[in-house]
Parts: C-alpha cells; sequence; structure tokens
C-alpha cells in the first residue's frame, strides 16, 4: 500500500514517501505529497520539513508501472509539484539514503538543502531509456554544480556516490547513518530557503566559457554515435546556460517531449522491460524453492573457468577451482591474479578489494575437495568425452543435491546429464568471453533440468551481476545459433564483391561496437577454425560453403593473437588495418568459385546480415528454444553488443515491419537460395500483418 505520512519532530515536519520496492513517484504518491506539503506550509507552528522515503532508499524515480498509462500525466505531474516545493516559504530539507534517481533526485534539486548519508547513490539515469529528465533536473543541477559536471552525470546517466556529490556541491550534508535524524537536525537550524533555480554563479562561469559544449560534444561523440538523447541532455545542459530559467524549462520540456516520441527511446524502453520480463520462466513460479548458494566450484582454470570463478570472487562467494595437474592450475590462478591487477592498475578497484577477492579463490586438483560445493561449473574442453567423464566424476564427489552445470558451447546437454544420476540437477550455464567482463548467461534448461535448479541458477545469474536468459538445448543455443546465420551471410557477401572493412564499417554504421571480421580478430579464428573441421564430415553438403576463413587460418593468421587475421594489427596496436593480402585472397576465391563480384551497398550488407539473423530467431521461436521474443533481445544485447536503441534483432524486426523482413527473406532466397528460406513464423506473422511483440 502507498502512503504518504506526516509527523512532527520538534518545529519540523518529517514527510515520508512508503511506494515499495522503490518508492516510485506515482499519481498517489504525488498528490499525497503536494498534500501534506499544504498542511505543513499552511501550519504555522512548522518552521521547516524534510521529505523522506521508507525503505531501502529515498526514491527511484517515476513509477514504471505506471509508464504508458494516463495516470503518468495526473496533476500534479512531477515539474508542477517539484516548483511547488521549490517555491515553498519554509526551508526544505531532503533526506536521501540508499539511492536518489530520475524523478527522485530532480525532486531532490528542487529541495531547498540536501542531506546524504554516505554510501547513497544519486544520479539522473533518464538518457538510458532514451529521454533527458524532464522535471527540471537539467535545469537545477547545472545551477547547482556548473555546467560540465552537470553534463558528465545527465549526458552518461550514471550514479555517482554520494560522497562525490557531496564535493560537487549537490549534497550540503553528508552524514554517517541516519539521513532523517541528520536533516531535521539540518532543518532546525536552517536559516531561510536557498532555491535551486535563482543560483547564478555556477551559469555566469559556464557563459564565460563559450567552447564548453562544443569540447563536450567531441568528447562524447564516441560513446553516443548514433543516439538522440545523450545530444538532447547537452542541449538541455546549454539551454540552463543561455536562458533564463523559465524559457530553459520550456526548452527541456519540449525536448523531453521529443525524445519520449522517438522511435529510439522506445527501443531503449523495450530493451528495458525485456530484461526484467527475461527472469520471468513461465512454468516456474516466483515462489519456487531455490538451493543456497554458499559455495562454488569450476572446473578447468583457462580462458573461461578463470573468469568465470572472478564472478564468484567478485559477488563474495567462495569458489573453488580445479585442475588437471599443478602447473595448469598455478598459470590459471596466476592469470586471475594479473586480470584483477589490471583493474587495481586502472584506479578502479583498490588492492584491498583484489586481495580479498583472491582469497575467496582456492585452486586444487583433487575431485574431494569439491564436496562441500552447492554448485559447479564445468569449463573444461569442448569434448564430449572429457565432460562425460568430468560428470561422471562430480556425480560421485558431490552431494546428490549439488547443480552441475556445464559452459559449453556446442555440445549436448541432455547426453552431458545422461553420464550422471541426477540428470534433474543438470544445466548449461553459457558464459560469454571476457566472462568477468560480459554480463550475458545463456542458462540452457535440458530435458530433465527441474525447477528448483532452473529458479536457483537464475537467481544465481543476478547475484553474480549476469543478466541470465533461459535458452533450450540446440546447436549453439540461441546467441551463437544467430550469430552462425549472421556471419555465414557476411563471409558470402565477400565472395560477392564487399572487402571485410567495408562490411565491417556497414555493421558498426548500424551501431554495433564492430563488424563481424573485426569481431572474429578480437576473438580469435582458430576457434571456429576447429569447429568447423570437426563437422566437415556432417556439413550439409548440398548447402553452399565459403572456403575462405579456413584459408585464412591455414595461413597461419588466427586473428590479433598472431598479429593477422581477416586485417593485419601494428605491433601493439589492437586497430585494424586492411591488408591487401586479404583482398587477393578474396578475389582469387571468387574467381575459383566463379562469383562475378559486384558493387554492394551499406543498406544491403544490413539486411544480408541482420534479416538472417532475425529469420533464425524466428526458427527458434517457433521451435520453443527461447520463451519469448524479447528474451533473444536480451540476448543480443548483452551477448553481442546489438544496438540497444535498436531494441534487439527481433523488436528491430517488428520496428522496421515483418512483412519488409519476410519480403527481403524471400527476394534474398530467390537469388541466393541456400541459407535463406524464410521461417514459417515469420511468414505467417507478415500474412497476418502482426510482429514478435504480439506473440
Ligand atoms: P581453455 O582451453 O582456455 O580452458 C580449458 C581449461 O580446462 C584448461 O585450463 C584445461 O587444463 C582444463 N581442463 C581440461 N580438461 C580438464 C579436466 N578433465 N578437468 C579439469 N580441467 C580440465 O578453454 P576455454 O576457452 O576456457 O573453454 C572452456 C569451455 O567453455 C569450453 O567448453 C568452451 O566451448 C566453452 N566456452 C568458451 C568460450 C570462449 O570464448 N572461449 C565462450 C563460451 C563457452
Amino acid at each position: 500500500m502507498a502512503t504518504v505520512t506526516l509527523e512532527r519532530r520538534g518545529n519540523v515536519a518529517v514527510i515520508t514517501i512508503d511506494n515499495p520496492p522503490v518508492n516510485g513517484l506515482s499519481a498517489a504518491m504525488r498528490t499525497g505529497l503536494e498534500a501534506r506539503l499544504g498542511e505543513c506550509l499552511d501550519d504555522s507552528t512548522v518552521a521547516a520539513v524534510v521529505l523522506a522515503g521508507a525503505g531501502r532508499m529515498f526514491g527511484g524515480g517515476a513509477d514504471i508501472r505506471e509508464f504508458n498509462t494516463p495516470a503518468a500525466a495526473e496533476e500534479p505531474v512531477l515539474p508542477t509539484l517539484i516548483d511547488r516545493v521549490e517555491a515553498a516559504d519554509k526551508p526544505i530539507v531532503i533526506a536521501i539514503h540508499g539511492v536518489a534517481a530520475g524523478g527522485a533526485l530532480e525532486l531532490a534539486l528542487g529541495c531547498h538543502y540536501r542531506v546524504a548519508a554516505k554510501g547513497a547513490r544519486v544520479g539522473l539515469p533518464e538518457v538510458t531509456l532514451g529521454i533527458v529528465p524532464g522535471a527540471g533536473g537539467t535545469q537545477r543541477l547545472p545551477r547547482l554544480i556548473g555546467a560540465e559536471a552537470a553534463l558528465d552525470m545527465i549526458v552518461s546517466g550514471t550514479l555517482i556516490p554520494a560522497e562525490r556529490a557531496h564535493e560537487l556541491g549537490l549534497v550540503d550534508r553528508l552524514v554517517e547513518g541516519d539521513a532523517t535524524a541528520a536533516a531535521v537536525e539540518f532543518a532546525a537550524q536552517a536559516s531561510g530557503v536557498r532555491r535551486t533555480a535563482e543560483l547564478t554563479e555556477n551559469i555566469a562561469a559556464a557563459k564565460n566559457d563559450p567552447e564548453l559544449f562544443d569540447r563536450y560534444r567531441k568528447k562524447m561523440a564516441r560513446r553516443a554515435r548514433g543516439l538522440i538523447a545523450p545530444y538532447a541532455c547537452l542541449e538541455c545542459v546549454e539551454a540552463a546556460v543561455n536562458m533564463p530559467f523559465d524559457e530553459g524549462r520550456a526548452f527541456e520540456r519540449a525536448t523531453f517531449k521529443r525524445c519520449v516520441e522517438s522511435d529510439q527511446s522506445k527501443a531503449l524502453r523495450h530493451a528495458f522491460f525485456a530484461e526484467r520480463q527475461a527472469t520471468k520462466i513461465a512454468d516456474v513460479p516466483k515462489d519456487t524453492p531455490v538451493k543456497t548458494i554458499e559455495r562454488a566450484a569450476i572446473i578447468g582454470c583457462g580462458t573461461m573457468g578463470g573468469g568465470i570463478a572472478m564472478n564468484f570472487a567478485n559477488a563474495g562467494i567462495p569458489v573453488r577451482v580445479l585442475e588437471t595437474a599443478a602447473d595448469r592450475l598455478e598459470a590459471g590462478l596466476a592469470l586471475i591474479a594479473k586480470n584483477y591487477a589490471a583493474t587495481v592498475a586502472k584506479g578502479r578497484l583498490d588492492q584491498a578489494a583484489m586481495d580479498r577477492r583472491m582469497a575467496l579463490i582456492e585452486g586444487t586438483t583433487d575431485y574431494a575437495d569439491l564436496a562441500d560445493a552447492d554448485i559447479v561449473i564445468e569449463a573444461a574442453f569442448e569434448d564430449m568425452a572429457v565432460k562425460k567423464e568430468i560428470f561422471g566424476a562430480l556425480d560421485a564427489a558431490t552431494p546428490p543435491d549439488t547443480i552441475l552445470a556445464t559452459n559449453t558451447s556446442t555440445l549436448d546437454i541432455d547426453e552431458i546429464a545422461r553420464a550422471t544420476s541426477r540428470p534433474e540437477k543438470v544445466m548449461g550455464t553459457h558464459f560469454f568471453s571476457p566472462a568477468n567482463v560480459m554480463r550475458l548467461m545463456e542458462n540452457v534448461r535440458g530435458a530433465a533440468t527441474d525447477k528448483e535448479t532452473l529458479a536457483t541458477v537464475m537467481g544465481l545469474a543476478k547475484r553474480i551481476g549476469k543478466v541470465g536468459v533461459l535458452v533450450g538445448v540446440c546447436d549453439g543455443f540461441v546467441g551463437n545459433r544467430m550469430l552462425y546465420a549472421y556471419s555465414r551471410q557476411a563471409n558470402f557477401l565477400l565472395e560477392e564483391g564487399a572487402l571485410p572493412q567495408q562490411v565491417d564499417k556497414a555493421i558498426y554504421d548500424f551501431g554495433f561496437p564492430m563488424g563481424p571480421f573485426a569481431m572474429g580478430d578480437l576473438a580469435g579464428l582458430d576457434i571456429g577454425w576447429a569447429v568447423r573441421k570437426a563437422r566437415a564430415a556432417t556439413r550439409p553438403p548440398d548447402l553452399r560453403y565459403s572456403p575462405i576463413a579456413d584459408r585464412i587460418c591455414e595461413m597461419g593468421r588466427f586473428g590479433q593473437k598472431t598479429k593477422a587475421g581477416w586485417y593485419r594489427y601494428e605491433d601493439g596496436s589492437r586497430t585494424p588495418v586492411p591488408d591487401p593480402e586479404i583482398e587477393a585472397l578474396i578475389v582469387s576465391v571468387a574467381a575459383e568459385l566463379g562469383i562475378e563480384r559486384r558493387d554492394i551497398s551499406e543498406q544491403e550488407i544490413v539486411e544480408r546480415c541482420i534479416y538472417p539473423m532475425i529469420n533464425e530467431g524466428a526458427k527458434i521461436l517457433q521451435e520453443g528454444l527461447a520463451q519469448r521474443a524479447s528474451d533473444i533481445d536480451v540476448v543480443w544485447l548483452y551477448g553481442y553488443g546489438f544496438p540497444r536503441h535498436r531494441g534487439g534483432p527481433m523488436y528491430y524486426a517488428d520496428s522496421v515491419g515483418v512483412k519488409t523482413v519476410y519480403e527481403a527473406m524471400v527476394r534474398l532466397h530467390d537469388t541466393h537460395g541456400d541459407w535463406l528460406e524464410p521461417a514459417p513464423l515469420l511468414e505467417e506473422l507478415a500474412k497476418s500483418g502482426r510482429g514478435f511483440g504480439d506473440l
């Protein structure tokens, strides 16, 4: 039940908003707050007012449950409410604990003073939803902390610690412990009101630095590539500097409206909700019992095992890593230490924290040491015989309710599960490389996996900072299966006339961090080569196959690690340099295959790479290997850098129109045949005028 309560502490009134889980500023909250505030202002025995939040934070901002409902527009809307707070003639002090984000921070900016508990975090994350703060935040923050510091916060959307906010002048008093008590004390002594909108000093300083905004535009160019909202945020701050407050406010409002209605914001909001939706499993209710995970174990401390172990240590969970021999173990642990040390060197982790984390990671070569593990994640060689042997050994070494998971990328999890006496406790946990950085975790449901195991692993993903998405067993699961479809066409495009740099540029311009060839060089071309060789015998002989990637590997070019792959690399540089040798190879392979090379446009490249990927996504949905189209979007946003402002591949299909995608697939299939047959679900949606979002 949402409430706004009023209590007296001496001559100070304390108004507390209580709307679990994050005190979202719903219509009821706003109305309640306005009414209580009115009572305080009318009461001559109240000298000052404190605003506080119940529960674990002051407030997360707008109530997302009200998004796209009429309640969001009900008066008092937030800008009106905040103006009333600021106009009050008694000091209003806000007590911030936990978090004050978005609209909640805008409310704080409209208060006359801000008191915050140490450890709290504040920020304006609106930009991540493709909008600008719309309740005066872009106008008040620069007046309080200066234009440049305000740009840093508003354009990035990151939350900053209260300690930093105090240094910047956003927080007037920083306290240990109870922020409300401290705010009451502060309010009782406050002499008069101090309205943020009337502050002039910082604005004058920014006016005297006319190049500030141009400098900032250049600084943000790379991160804000292709995006509307970060630039809209900048323009609002610019307006704060150059316009009177009321005009700036009107500019902010108009900008907010333009952004809210933009396709980018719709896509970003889709991504936000898709991520929340992905945590739900249709047949695993919220109250499904979960196993407590107190200790974990990892089999294999190579590239992936080491990274996975770090996730547990980072979350404070003790983890044991098992290797085949002492020297391998030593090498694996040394690599983990080196990774942590690099973070310490960059100033993103302190030495004491690194030491604490390293102390949580223990090595062993003996299965007997795994007897107390609640979950084991296997990340050994990608070989069925190896995995089966390991799972047999784990079955014998651990209690019967220990969860046994595998990080396999390609092998059949049900077959691995059959090597144990507890297939219901076996599933896949597919991490992405580098496993300590990439946030996606494809949680693979085996035929026998029980609900408790699924619920436990989905919860665990969150606890170790990952975004878990449930997928089914198939070759490549969701992400890599679609990636195959995408990179296959990228390779064919080379034969038909494109060059790697041209394909990569088109995909980069679409919004990916890099194109398929630069990505291949980064990941290492030998991995895919090994998989292709292992599967050569079962490759469909009637379907087109591009030999270029194999030829490149035969030349010993495995990507960045050998300083040559699809591109070449100068010593110590990760910048791909187009290589005439590769161009010659591509031209000669095309000639061998009898393909006449032609000019290929950027648009064709994008359609040819992205549409077949969507088509594969449609097959995955139809086969029931993903629960919903938006889960596929989450996989691609977090595992492969699909541009978030396009919402993910399936959302993107809806935004260009499934019919358009279907017709393009029909055309591509007619021209190029192989691999491009439209999926039945794509056809069905196109013909019935529906989208993936309607499923
Ligand atoms: P890797 O070769 O870097 O590491 C494998 C480690 O496992 C080695 O240190 C090896 O000594 C150890 N090992 C081998 N057999 C073992 C056994 N019987 N018992 C204990 N340890 C053993 O390989 P990787 O890249 O870390 O891949 C590990 C697994 O993760 C594979 O199944 C792979 O398909 C999967 N995977 C890899 C990536 C990636 O990008 N590298 C991404 C997702 C999943």
